[in-house]
């Protein structure tokens, strides 16, 4: 038997006592979860840095939002448990009401481990499922601690259990006696775990990648936009699956804007991320340098013009120089495949509807972004653009009261909101009929 399938096993057992608690048991102990996450904050930064090179300020910045999603989770999944009587005539009551999935597995990306690992497995807890979580190797220590910290707070061992083991440990939890999967990470892994839930007809979510763009609009203030785009793009050095991506300026304001966003990068710090004043650490994975260098190669030989950056940096560790292109198409790699990295293309438009256009070329779907003075224009341009998230001048943005989801190849359902909680449950129709 894997360890993944004698964790499932004692998971099954585990589970019924724990959904049978009152739920107010089970508010209590996430909520004690959430008080020693905020009291071990300086150690969990360092280990979050240690584990994936994030800059320790953007650690720090992770854990800081966490209380805030935690508390949204801890006060609003009651009301999702609660029975509602819907309908009664003819002498039928009709009823619904909820029940855990039961055994969740959780497949998680390393990027943000907090978010995305808090996003599945602590509604999953707090509406009375057991879950195996699984970290990604990039951020095992931190996986550790999450552990540790729940079963300090009463979550019983059976009813969180991580697993280790890269790509082959997610591979076989996949195959071991769960009731859903909820996986966080690149498309090509995530259509690996959609088949494999498909051949046990099991529950799947996918939260996948993105190539997500930001235009701003002729009548946009461009020395306003440049800076907050350019965090939207280099931020945990471009790893964030709603990273901008893809940069489309009206022609109006084009050289303003290009010369403002070229001094906000020119200003990011890199260096050791373990410095508070580092902005931009090394990538999680050795691998992503020669991809980012094929990425940028290409857009070059094809008629790109490399601004700033563009090449690995000569330190320890996989330093990527941040990265700025125009003259960019969509015929150039670098507009189409995320890119994951601290590499940004930009291309001058002409109008809103070339915008649109060009923001809809592709086949991921996760946020889009306009900066306009106008809200009317943004939303006019932002309600024909295909995906989950809309931004009004802001970018890079996640809320805990609104749903995360992806169209297209950026994935299938959705987390945070009261219907990311809701999806960790399954309707009972009740048909009462009286004698
Ligand atoms: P990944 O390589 O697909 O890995 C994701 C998780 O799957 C990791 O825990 C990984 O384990 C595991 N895994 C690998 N092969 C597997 C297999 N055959 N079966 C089951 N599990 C397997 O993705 P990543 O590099 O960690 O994450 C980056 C991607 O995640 C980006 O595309 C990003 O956009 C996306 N992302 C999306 C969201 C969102 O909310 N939409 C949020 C964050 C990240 P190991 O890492 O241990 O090998």
């Amino acid at each position: 038997m894997s360890g993944a399938e004698s964790l499932a096993r004692a998971a099954r057992r585990a589970q019924p006592a724990w959904a049978a608690l009152p739920a107010a048991r089970r508010k209590a102990v996430l909520r004690r979860f959430a008080a020693f996450v905020e009291r071990e904050k300086d150690s969990l930064a360092r280990t979050l840095t240690r584990d994936m090179g994030k800059p320790l300020s953007q650690s720090y910045n992770e854990l800081n939002a966490l209380p805030g999603r935690l508390g949204f989770f801890i006060d609003n999944f009651e009301a999702a448990l609660r029975p509602h009587s819907v309908r009664d005539a003819g002498g039928t009551a009709e009823a619904l009401t909820h029940e855990p999935l039961g055994v969740v597995a959780n497949i998680s990306a390393w990027n943000y481990p907090w978010f995305v690992g808090t996003n599945v497995f602590v509604p999953a807890l707090l509406t009375g499922n057991a879950v195996l979580y699984k970290p990604s190797e990039h951020a095992q220590a931190t996986g550790r601690a999450m552990a540790r910290l729940l079963w300090r707070a009463g979550v019983p061992r059976s009813v969180f259990s991580p697993v280790f083991g890269a790509g082959r440990a997610g591979a076989a939890l996949l195959e071991s006696d769960i009731d859903a999967v909820f996986f966080t990470g690149s498309v090509a892994t995530g259509k690996k775990v959609a088949e494999a839930a498909a051949r046990r007809l099991i529950k799947v979510q996918l939260e996948l990648g993105g190539k997500d763009p930001v235009y701003i609009a002729q009548d946009a203030d461009p020395l306003k936009a440049a800076p907050a785009v350019a965090d939207g793009a280099f931020y945990n050095a471009g790893q964030s699956c709603c990273a901008v991506e893809r940069v489309y300026v009206h022609e109006r304001i084009y050289e303003r804007f290009l010369e403002a966003f070229l001094d906000a990068v020119r200003g990011f710090k890199v260096g050791d991320p373990m410095d508070r004043d580092t902005y931009l650490g090394p990538l999680a994975r050795a691998e992503q340098v020669p991809f980012l260098e094929s990425q940028v190669r290409d857009a070059v030989r094809k008629g790109a013009r490399l601004l700033w950056g563009g090449r690995r940096l000569p330190r320890p560790g996989a330093f990527f120089a941040p990265t700025v292109l125009d003259r960019c198409t969509h015929e150039m790699a670098l507009m189409r495949e995320e890119s994951f990295g601290p590499v940004i293309g930009l291309m001058k438009v002409r109008s809103d509807d070339e915008a649109v256009r060009l923001m809809n070329d592709t086949a991921y779907g996760l946020t889009a972004g306009v900066y306009s003075r106008s809200k009317a224009r943004a939303q006019r341009i932002l309600s024909q653009v295909d995906a989950g998230s809309a931004y009004w001048n802001c970018c890079d943005r996640v809320s805990p009261y609104l749903p995360w989801s992806g169209r297209k190849d950026s994935g299938l359902g959705l987390t945070l909101s009261t219907a990311g909680i809701a999806c960790f449950l399954r309707p009972k129709a009740w048909h009462l009929r009286r004698p």
